[in-house]
């Protein structure tokens, strides 16, 4: 049995996150995907919270009729980064190999004696949690660059307006 990890703020969850899901999910039996940042929302950076991100997922997840066991864990940052690993393994299911791509996770888990694998980049510049925030706050293209389960949810909880709403200032 090999489980897998993958970490994400996915804020929100992309088109490139599902095509990393989707090709790293081949490659173990049970992969848990970690919510990072899990704390954090109503903010430009991390908009969305850990439970409409795990809604985000797991209908878009559905969608692709995905049937291989997975697991949505939120993991909330913590203020200490020599810390985080045992933080990580306090919250999710035992796992064998991690997949980032990001330098310090991937550094953090190095350090702690996991199997770390790189995942294949799906046009970075574009599909880009940054890059999604900010076309939506301008009201650029940007449902094109969303699975269809994200969609729904960010229409679903008036994501649009929240974005609008959390930039503003009040002079
Ligand atoms: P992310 O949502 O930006 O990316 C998740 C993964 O998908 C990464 O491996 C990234 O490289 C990959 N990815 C993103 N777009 C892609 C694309 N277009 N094509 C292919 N791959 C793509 O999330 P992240 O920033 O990597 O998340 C790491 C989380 O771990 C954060 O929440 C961070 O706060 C947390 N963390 C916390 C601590 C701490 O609490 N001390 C320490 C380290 C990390």
């Amino acid at each position: 049995m090999l489980r897998g990890l993958i970490i994400g703020r996915f804020q929100p969850f992309h088109k490139g996150h599902l095509f990393v899901i989707k090709k790293v999910i081949e490659e173990v039996d049970e992969l848990i995907i970690g919510i990072g940042s899990a704390q954090f929302s109503h903010s430009f950076e991390n908009p969305f919270t850990a439970g409409e991100r795990i809604l985000m997922i797991a209908k878009s997840l559905k969608y692709e009729n995905i049937t291989k066991q997975y697991y949505i864990i939120p993991i909330p940052d913590i203020n200490n980064n020599s810390l985080w690993v045992s933080h990580v393994k306090s919250l999710v299911p035992p796992f064998d190999v991690v997949f980032s791509n990001n330098p310090l996770v991937r550094r953090l888990f190095k350090e702690a004696g996991y199997k770390i694998k790189s995942v294949p980049l799906y046009n970075r510049k574009i599909y880009s949690g940054k890059e999604i925030r900010k076309r939506i706050v301008n009201d650029e293209e940007w449902k094109d660059l969303v699975p269809k389960g994200t969609y729904e949810v960010i229409m679903e909880i008036d994501g649009i307006n929240r974005l609008k709403d959390i930039i503003k200032k009040d002079y």
